[in-house]
C-alpha cells in the first residue's frame, strides 16, 4: 500500500511536471512564432506591416503606431492636400521661404544631396513636368516640344534654397514645384521601422507598394528572400534577391504608363534633362540599401541614368547593390549582389 502510494505520487508529480512544461513551452512558442499583419491604403497604394513574435494585442498597438508614422509623412508630403508642407512650399515659390517640419526638411535635403550625386538625374523639382504629362490620369497626353521646353525652365534642384537653421525651404522661381513621389515612400518605410524598433519589435517586414524594408532575421531562415516582378509579364517573378537587413525598392516603366499611337511606352519616371519619360535602356531598377529613403531615391535615379552610369555609381556607394532588367531583356547587376534569376 505504501509502495502504491509512493508510485502514484511519483506519477502525479511527473504528470504535473509535464503539464507545467507544456504550458511554458506553449507560451514561449506562441510568442516566438506569432505573426501579425495589417494592410492599409496609403499614398495611393497599399502598405502592409507584418510583425513577428509579439502577442496580438501588443502587435496591433505597435502596427497602429507605425502606420500613424507613415500617415504623418503622407500628410506632410502630398501634393494634393492643400495644407501639406509640399503644397505650402509650392504655393510660395518665387514669393517666400516656408517653414517646414523636420521630416520634410530631411527628405528635401537628402533629395538635393542625391541630385548633386546623380548630376541631376534625381530632381524633385520635376513636378511641373509631371503635371504637364499627367501620366496615369484620364488627362494623360504627349505634350508638344515647346510646352516641354517652357516647362523645363521651372525644373532645377539648384534653385531650391534650404535654410537649416530656420528649417525653411524656398523655391526661387515663381511656378516652381516639388514632387516627392520618388522618395516619400522610402522615407515612410524608415519611419515605420524606427517606430517598431522603439516599441522593442525585433522582427518585422514592411511592404509599401512594393518597397520592402526588413527588421531582424526571418523565422528559421538566414536571409529574407525578396521576389522581383517581371516588368513585362506581370504575374511572373523574374528574379529574387536575399537580404539580411535594410530596404529594397524598385522603379519600373510598367507601373504607370500609356502606349502612344507611335507605339512608344510613356511612363512616369522623367529625365529632367529632356522633360520626357527616361529612355535609358531600363525596364526596371531594383536597389538594395541600408535604409528606405536611399533605396527609393537611387532606384528612380538609376532608372534615369541607365545601366552603365547607374551601375558605375552603385559600385562607388558602400552597402548599396542594384539589379537592372534591361529594356531589350536580360538582367545586369552590381558586382556584389546575391540574386537568383528564374
Ligand atoms: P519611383 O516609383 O520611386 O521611381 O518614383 C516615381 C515618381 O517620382 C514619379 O511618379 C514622380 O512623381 C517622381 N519622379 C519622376 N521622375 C523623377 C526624377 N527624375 N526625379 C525625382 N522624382 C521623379
Ligand atoms: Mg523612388
Amino acid at each position: 500500500m505504501k509502495n502504491l502510494l509512493k508510485k502514484s505520487f511519483c506519477v502525479y508529480f511527473l504528470l504535473f511536471g509535464c503539464f507545467v512544461l507544456i504550458i511554458i513551452k506553449n507560451r514561449f512558442s506562441k510568442g516566438k512564432n506569432t505573426v501579425y499583419s495589417e494592410s492599409r491604403p496609403l499614398m495611393g497604394t497599399i502598405a502592409t506591416i507584418t510583425v513577428y513574435g509579439i502577442e496580438e494585442k501588443k502587435a496591433k498597438e505597435v502596427i497602429d503606431s507605425a502606420f500613424k508614422a507613415m500617415e504623418k509623412i503622407e500628410k506632410l508630403c502630398s501634393r494634393f492636400l492643400p495644407e501639406s508642407d509640399v503644397s505650402r512650399i509650392n504655393k510660395s515659390s518665387g514669393i517666400l521661404p516656408v517653414p517646414v517640419s523636420d521630416e520634410t526638411f530631411e527628405i528635401v535635403e537628402k533629395s538635393i544631396f542625391y541630385s548633386k550625386l546623380t548630376d541631376g538625374a534625381f530632381d524633385i523639382t520635376i513636378a511641373p513636368i509631371v503635371e504637364l504629362w499627367q501620366i496615369g490620369k484620364k488627362s494623360q497626353r504627349i505634350p508638344s516640344d515647346s510646352e516641354i521646353a517652357d516647362t523645363l525652365n521651372l525644373v532645377s534642384y539648384k534653385e531650391v534654397l534650404l535654410n537649416p537653421q530656420r528649417k525653411t525651404i524656398f523655391l526661387k522661381k515663381k511656378g516652381m514645384k516639388i514632387d516627392l513621389g520618388g522618395v516619400a515612400k522610402g522615407y515612410a518605410n524608415d519611419q515605420a521601422i524606427s517606430t517598431l524598433k522603439k516599441f522593442g519589435v525585433k522582427q518585422a517586414l514592411i511592404d509599401f507598394g512594393g518597397q520592402i524594408s526588413v527588421l531582424g532575421k526571418p523565422h528559421n531562415k538566414k536571409n529574407w528572400r525578396i521576389g522581383i516582378q517581371h516588368p513585362r509579364e506581370l504575374n511572373r517573378t523574374i528574379a529574387a534577391i536575399e537580404i539580411k537587413s535594410g530596404s529594397v525598392a524598385t522603379s519600373g516603366d510598367y507601373m504607370r504608363y500609356f502606349t502612344g499611337a507611335d507605339g512608344i511606352r510613356y511612363h512616369h519616371i522623367f529625365d529632367p534633362k529632356t522633360g520626357k519619360p527616361a529612355k535609358s535602356g531600363c525596364s526596371s531598377v531594383t536597389v538594395v540599401a541600408p535604409d528606405g529613403i536611399t533605396a527609393d531615391i537611387l532606384s528612380t535615379s538609376i532608372f534615369v541614368l541607365g545601366p552603365n552610369k547607374g551601375l558605375a555609381l552603385v559600385e562607388k556607394l558602400p552597402n548599396v547593390e542594384c539589379l537592372i532588367v534591361k529594356e531589350e531583356g536580360g538582367i545586369v547587376t552590381s558586382s556584389k549582389l546575391k540574386f537568383f534569376s528564374f
